[in-house]
């Protein structure tokens, strides 16, 4: 198609074009203006005084594919990162879907099933591989995952598993816990540090979902009594993170074609609720508990913080279990019955030798650590990383 081809009259009857919505940055405040189909790119003219922009057809972005009976777009352009536009108009939309093809739904479909190939064949060779070389296949390829896709995996799985419940937000209780969180990633010698979100949920509940990140409850922080017991929970869960127990989980649990799927943007899905509840109710088996628990114990004294937190979390919780009959499987005890047996791994934490230690937190940080959810945000309000 020529790039000369005139403006359509449909969408520009009087040479006055489209109205459109025109955000500068995120900074910067929208202003209305008329956006037409030039020869080149869109046009966008935002008033008297303004210069004119082209944004170019071949650079232009959607923020949904174009649809054939789309009213209205979000377009952003290469020429301009981080602007972007609205427009509204059913033939606006139409006629733009064919000077710039690669925005329409099916151009889109088309390179996600290329992907979806490329990905699949690269899955089936670490499959091979994997079998060649005599290893569990599932956690050979949770451990090739490349960085991104398990950032998605988990985003993915965090988001299905906190559904209705915000974050919280209190500037001195997030301080607080990048601390923690770093006195612990810093003993992990991980190439990236762990990325620990607080939720306020009532259930006493810690999990860790794929790409190093790890969801504590304000129940499991309430039930706490010292920062070095919110500290070995987390020390825990960051050693399932280190030996991809949830990588694993999800692809065992949802398959490869499903979590391809997340990856590629897909959405989340019935499939990867189903991994969420899976993560949060089943629990890991005891082999991987004790491996997680190991790692813990280390990260702990890599930390010079004491097991004795660890250790105190389990005899307090184990001991409501047994006054309480049965409260190990109410929703409020969520961690703990993803974690039996209770009794031996408490037991394994009394064991544990004594070592020069500081606390886990001083008393103004632990304070503020209690008092992280007395700010909230909602979950699509998070800031980008
Ligand atoms: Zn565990």
């Amino acid at each position: 198609m020529p790039p000369q081809m005139p403006p359509n009259a449909k969408t520009n009857p009087n040479g006055s074009g489209s109205y459109c919505r025109f955000t500068p940055g995120r900074s910067a405040p929208p202003v209305d203006g008329t956006a037409l189909l030039g020869p080149v790119g869109v046009e966008i003219d935002v008033g008297p005084g303004q210069p004119r922009r082209v944004w170019h057809y071949a650079v232009l972005k959607t923020a949904e594919p174009i649809r054939p009976n789309a009213i209205d777009l979000l377009l952003s352009s290469l020429d301009e990162p981080g602007a972007s536009l609205f427009v509204q108009g059913r033939d606006f939309a139409a006629n733009l879907k064919d000077r710039a093809p690669h925005l329409s739904a099916r151009a889109l479909a088309k390179r996600r099933w290329l992907w979806g190939v490329i990905i699949a064949a690269i899955l089936i060779a670490v499959i091979v591989a994997s079998f060649a070389a005599g290893w569990s296949p599932i956690k050979s390829i949770a451990g090739s995952l490349p960085g991104t896709w398990r950032q998605r995996l988990g985003d993915a799985a965090r988001e299905s598993m906190t559904e209705g419940h915000k974050q919280c937000a209190d500037p001195a209780g997030l301080a607080a816990l990048a601390r923690l969180t770093d006195r612990l990633s810093k003993a992990a010698a991980v190439a990236a540090p762990f990325n620990v979100r607080v939720y306020d949920w009532p259930l006493m509940n810690a999990f860790a979902v794929p790409g190093s990140q790890i969801v504590l409850t304000k129940g499991l922080i309430d039930t706490a009594e010292t920062p070095d017991e919110v500290a070995g929970v987390l020390a825990h869960e960051m050693g399932h993170g280190i030996e991809m127990h949830p990588e694993t989980a999800v692809l065992r649990s949802i398959g490869l074609a499903a979590a391809v799927q997340v990856i590629l943007g897909g959405g989340a899905g019935g499939g990867l609720a189903n991994a969420g509840v899976m993560l949060a109710q089943l629990g890991y088996s005891r082999g991987a508990e004790r491996k997680a628990d190991r790692h813990a114990y280390e990260l702990l004294k890599g930390a010079a913080i004491s097991p004795k937190g660890l250790a105190n979390f389990f005899i307090r919780v184990t001991k409501k279990e047994a006054e309480n009959p049965g409260a190990a499987n109410s929703p409020a005890f969520n961690w703990l019955r993803t974690h039996p047996p209770a009794a031996e791994r408490a037991k394994l934490a009394r064991e544990q030798p004594d070592y020069p230690a500081a606390p886990a937190l001083d008393a103004q940080s632990w304070q503020a650590l209690k008092s992280i959810c007395t700010t909230t945000i909602e979950p699509k309000d998070e800031p980008e990383k």
